[in-house]
């Protein structure tokens, strides 16, 4: 009967439309939350060294164990240092083209050294001190928090927590609705201008607690008995600087006469990153982060871990101490998220802005050879060199990031020739102990370099912000830290091998070995977001983490 073929009709279309229609109709998924983890100075090996001391319920175990591992991550630029490394996880980009090419660089515009976040039309919020005097308008490209804003019409909440000014300012990104760190002065928490007119109740609150007070009456003694480090050098040694004065030689560190006059002091242990956790903890809570479904993003730096480093070095008691308890902290920062976020209602990333390399007194021991070369008396010493050759004062205006940045403008309005300049620098800083090399940076595609090492001072080398000569260093060499301690800068894998873990919404657990760059963190968050890439960005999706 053709009515009831038509009726069948109509009923078929009135199913198709409750059976398809829904589903066609599903809103876009997305995270609650995303939260960006960058342990300051975490080299990749400290996964495993300490792998068998890490908690089963703590933090790097559940996020090796149930998340992805992305366990062959490097670095691709030079200098590898913190503003560059926050600013190319969170840009997905490298200085060349993001402009961060170091914490300071010689800026050839302004004649001048700059600091990264510097910004000296904004206030403090917060204290009467100048360490708020801070934004991130030196960053040239937009961050996947940016990104977020723009893509939701502003309505995503993007913050940023750290107690180092640029782990928390650059990771933030223009657009940030807040953006937090630490004033040594006052130990509170403080932010600028740029972001806020007034420091909400809830962060005065925390100030007030006075934690550090608290941490400092405990002192710092090792998790462990002592005598179970048997992952580290005896722990007192010649190869420490002495953060905590000259006095203070080892386990238990007594610190009870720094409480309410020395905050500086609590960078350099691990009570820096418990008071990271408790501070981001009640950032989740006050600007009610990943409470709906528009997806927020909070980016937390934990800074103690580079001051502890560059104190002790890899290979020191406090590193293994403050990595078993970093991983304590983790785990419960990752508690708390469960129980505020719920579990799989967030995605998080952990990576590292960059490694560190051995105290170069400690390597010599072992016979690996090493040193150290002071660069700011070596500037020294040339500009006096080179006055009696060329009779100009101060022609090197800085040697920053590996870098000779020459005084353009004094050239500039001289007869000399620049070339001459720069080939008796060259000719001069080659003789000199622990130098590999020394490269005319517009020359660097004629130079017989290895690839690799040209491609990341390629990606490195911003005209308005790098010098005109790079300086590479001999392996296991480094800049300053010659009585004590050691730093981080150089191409070599112990400096750009970092760790890289995902967790949570949308991610399968397991690890890849394929070769990924810190560049890919951000294009692959824009691509589990189906949000726009950031503007800079030169890194590619890791499609072997996703669901
Ligand atoms: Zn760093
Ligand atoms: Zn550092």
């Amino acid at each position: 009967m053709p009515d009831t073929f038509i009726m069948k009709k109509i009923f078929n279309l009135i199913v198709a439309f409750f059976v398809i229609a829904p589903s066609t109709a599903q809103s876009l998924q997305r995270p609650q939350l995303v939260v960006g983890v960058v342990v300051d100075q975490m080299r990749w090996d400290y996964l495993y060294r300490y792998y068998d001391r890490y908690a089963e319920n703590g933090g790097f175990k559940r996020l090796i164990k149930q998340g992805f591992n992305c366990d062959n991550t490097f670095i691709p630029y030079v200098p590898t240092i913190t503003a560059c490394g926050h600013a190319s996880i969170y840009t997905g980009s490298v200085p060349s083209i993001n402009g961060m090419t170091g914490n300071f660089w010689w800026d050839n515009r302004l004649n001048r050294t700059v600091y990264c976040t510097e910004d000296s039309s904004v206030k403090t919020v917060g204290s009467n001190t100048t360490a708020g005097l801070q934004s991130p308008r030196n960053l040239l490209t937009t961050t996947i928090g940016d990104e977020l804003r723009l893509a939701t019409n502003f309505k995503s909440k993007v913050t940023g927590v750290a107690l180092k000014d640029r782990g928390s300012i650059l990771p933030a990104g223009h657009n940030a609705s807040s953006a937090y760190w630490f004033d040594i002065k006052t130990g509170g928490w403080i932010t600028s201008d740029y972001y806020m007119k007034n420091l909400p109740e809830w962060v005065k609150n925390f100030s007030s607690q006075k934690l550090i007070d608290t941490y400092y009456k405990e002192g710092w003694k090792t998790l462990y008995p002592l005598n179970t480090y048997t992952q580290s050098a005896a722990d007192e040694n010649d190869y420490e600087a002495k953060p905590f004065g000259a006095a203070a030689k080892g386990f238990p560190y007594n610190f009870t006469g720094f409480a309410g006059n020395n905050y500086n002091a609590v960078l350099a242990t691990p009570f820096g990153n418990i008071l990271t956790v408790e501070f981001a903890k009640q950032a989740i809570i006050n600007e009610q982060l990943g409470t709906d479904s528009i997806t927020d993003l909070l980016a937390v730096s934990f800074s103690s871990p580079d001051y502890v480093g560059h104190s002790f070095g890899p290979n020191s008691v406090e590193e293994e101490d403050t990595y078993l308890r970093l991983d304590k902290d983790l785990g419960d920062f990752l508690n708390f998220l469960d129980t505020k976020v719920g579990k799989g209602q967030y995605v998080l990333f952990l990576s590292a802005d960059h490694g560190v390399a051995s105290v170069p007194a400690f390597s010599r021991d072992h016979n690996i050879p090493a040193g150290s070369i002071d660069f700011l008396s070596l500037a020294d010493t040339m500009n006096a060199l080179l006055k009696e050759k060329f009779g100009q004062n101060n022609l090197v205006a800085a040697i920053a990031n590996y870098q000779v940045s020459l005084n353009l403008p004094v050239i500039a309005s001289s007869s000399l020739k620049i070339t001459d300049i720069k080939n008796w620098i060259i000719n001069y800083l080659s003789k000199q102990p622990g130098v590999d090399r020394v490269i005319d940076l517009e020359d660097l595609y004629k130079a017989p370099l290895n690839i690799k090492v040209r491609e990341m001072i390629a990606n490195g080398y911003n005209p308005g912000r790098s010098g005109q000569i790079q300086i590479i260093l001999q392996p296991q060499w480094l800049d300053g830290f010659g009585k004590g301690g050691t730093t981080h800068g150089a191409w070599n894998p112990y400096d750009a091998h970092i760790p890289l873990l995902w967790y949570g919404w949308g991610i399968k657990p397991g690890k890849t070995s394929r070769e990924v760059y810190m560049t890919d963190i951000a294009p692959t968050l824009a691509f589990l977001l189906h949000i726009q890439m950031p503007s800079g960005s030169i890194g590619s999706v890791i499609p072997e983490i996703f669901k």
